[in-house]
């Protein structure tokens, strides 16, 4: 995979940066969020980059949306929420597509 310059999740994809992967394939690397926002608080990204969702081709976000939804059923059977922050107004800080899985407590709506 060709890194990004600068991009911190790249760096993780390629392990220049390590972390604790909860799940790792070919082309996704899952792994706990440094600033968790519930009790379980991951963060699934692809290996390649893509600035935001909108950025990204069907199939990898099918194949990303797969994958974070088969870590909430196995880690969260009680319930999770995937979210993704696209942009200023999104909430985005990391631009480097990634899906948020939250869990472990009761979620509010609508979000902040
Ligand atoms: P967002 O605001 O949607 O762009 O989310 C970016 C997320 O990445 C935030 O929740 C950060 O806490 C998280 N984050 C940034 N750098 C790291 C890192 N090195 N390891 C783990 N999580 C990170
Ligand atoms: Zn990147």
């Amino acid at each position: 995979m060709t890194d990004t310059p600068d991009c911190i999740f790249c760096k993780i994809a390629s392990h220049a940066i390590s972390v604790d992967a909860i799940y790792e394939d070919d082309q996704v690397i899952a792994f706990n969020d440094r600033e968790p926002q519930a009790p379980t608080h991951l963060l699934v990204i692809p290996k390649q980059h893509f600035a935001n969702v909108g950025a990204a081709d069907a199939p990898l976000l099918g194949f990303l949306l797969h994958r974070a939804a088969a870590l909430g059923d196995k880690l969260l059977p009680n319930g999770y929420r995937i979210v993704i922050n696209t942009g200023a107004d999104g909430g985005q800080t990391v631009h480097h597509l990634h899906l948020h899985v939250l869990g472990g407590r009761a979620m509010t709506w609508p979000p902040g």
